[in-house]
């Protein structure tokens, strides 16, 4: 990004703030900012965690979207809290560090465009990808013979551009002449838009038209771009015609990618389509252990299995929780026990739900409103005042199972009666509201999972 992050950042609120309310703009984005933006990874800094959650949950996929059209490099977005008054944020420093700790020698080919790191030899197998890894190296034996085009799906942080690379790099190894090519979506319409700009688009159809291997990441990114859509569809259909290799990867199956043109989907669909499911947790297991090997450590078994059977649907995931250990080990030299691996871990693996009282449901839900809890405890009928107290009782009935009477002595003696029609509005309002929907997500998840 070449622009002062206070300019990105306020280019994105002020598409933001057409697409919601400006009550709810100033309640969420307020004191929100761009804290560093380090290998297409953005990191925005919030002023508290109700913030944060609301933003992950309901903003992640709108922001992540503006940030992209910004800058195609672009890739993920994270929401820490910052103290007020800090510089930057811890989680800022430290993915800094994370990446100054290159474990594994990037080497990028220009020609290919593919990472050196990504091979089937470091790629661990279970019966979690064992059918996509099959056809991965069966590709990669014969390419363009047995399955073409290649359609591999799955989740994120499951391996997908790992295989997909593998691929690419198995088959330049067997024979240098091969003309391969690995490109991500996201570059892919990049590079054709400036193709458009600088009158070089003739050129990028033409390199890609003459590849033997055409390995495309994360095509659910083409949605809605049309131009670039028909592009790869003539692309894709000079290439088949020749017999030449081409593999996608998407999040998502071909039949659930929205804004795809149809006949683009049905090139996607029209060879093999196999999906990459979530590791189990022996193969959790192995991946942490053979990772570890890889990076010259060795953990305490009951580490291994601690990460393992905390993290369980992301193997980045995994490897980032190692890459902490790792971190810490090497500034501390220091024996590393289950007790600090957990201090380590706390932010990325969620702690157990804890034991919850009325008070704490109390607690959340006037801090939540930013109210104070003797107004919800009071009998003023004030608007804001009302339906917080309303959510309380919901909770303490539907998630405590207190009954009535106790609801209404908790909330400074009210009658039953009270408690009960409080109770009922909220369930009511549930049914038709998502905005309440939401907030009561949010405020549950805050009540059991602190
Ligand atoms: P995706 O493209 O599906 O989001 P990646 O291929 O980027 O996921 O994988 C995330 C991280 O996990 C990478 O560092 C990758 O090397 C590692 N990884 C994923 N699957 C495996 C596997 N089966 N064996 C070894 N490492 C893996
Ligand atoms: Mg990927």
């Amino acid at each position: 990004m070449e622009k002062p992050l206070k300019e990105i950042w306020q280019s994105v609120l002020a598409q933001v703030k057409l697409s919601i309310s400006s009550a709810n703009f100033s309640t969420w984005f307020k004191n929100t900012d761009i804290d560093l933006i380090d290998s297409g990874k953005v990191v925005i800094s919030v002023p508290n965690n109700f913030s944060k959650d609301w933003l992950e949950n309901k903003y992640y996929k709108n922001i992540l979207k503006i940030l992209r059209e910004l800058d195609p490099n672009v890739k993920d977005l994270v929401f820490v809290v910052k103290k007020i008054g800090a510089k930057t944020s811890e989680a800022s420093i430290f993915i800094k560090k994370e990446k100054q700790l290159d474990f594994n020698n990037l080497i990028t080919n220009k020609e290919t465009n593919l990472n050196n790191r990504y091979r089937f030899d470091n790629f661990i197998v279970g019966s979690f990808n064992e059918v996509a890894h099959a056809a991965a190296t069966a590709v990669a034996e014969k390419p363009g013979s047995t399955y073409n085009p290649l359609f591999i799906y799955g989740g994120v942080g499951l391996g997908k551009t790992h295989l997909i690379q593998a691929m690419g790099n198995q088959i330049f190894q067997n024979e240098n002449k091969i003309k391969v090519r690995y490109i991500s979506s996201d570059k892919f319409s990049s590079e054709f838009v400036s193709g458009l700009q600088n009158k070089t688009v003739e050129d990028f159809k033409n390199k890609h038209k003459e590849l033997d291997v055409f390995i495309i990441d994360d095509v659910q990114f083409l949605t809605g771009r049309e131009k670039i859509q028909e592009e790869l569809f003539h692309i894709f259909n000079a290439l088949y015609e020749k017999n030449k290799q081409i593999i996608f990867s998407s999040d998502r199956p071909p039949k659930a990618i929205t804004g795809i043109m149809d006949r683009l989907r049905s090139r996607f669909e029209g060879g093999t389509v196999i999906d990459i499911n979530f590791p189990d947790f022996e193969t959790r297991l192995a991946i942490l252990k053979a990772k570890a090997q890889e990076k010259n450590i060795e953990l305490a078994p009951e580490i291994y299995e601690y990460i393992a059977k905390k993290i369980e649907r992301n193997i980045r995931e995994l490897e980032g929780a190692l890459n902490r250990l790792i971190l810490f080990h090497q500034a501390n030299n220091q024996g590393l026990d289950l007790e600090k691996t957990k201090e380590l871990l706390k932010d990325v693996i969620k702690p157990p739900l804890r034991i919850v009282n009325p008070r704490n449901v109390l607690q959340v839900v006037a801090e939540f409103y930013d109210l104070k809890e003797k107004d919800l405890l009071a009998s003023s009928r004030k608007k804001e005042l009302v339906q917080p107290r309303q959510i309380v009782m919901y909770l303490l009935k539907e998630e405590l199972k207190c009954s009535f009477p106790f609801i209404g002595r908790k909330l400074g003696g009210k009658d039953h009666t009270t408690v009960m029609y409080g109770y009922r509005k909220i369930a009511q309002e549930l049914k038709v509201n998502e905005k309440l929907k939401e907030e009561i997500l949010l405020i549950k998840k805050r009540v059991f999972v602190s």
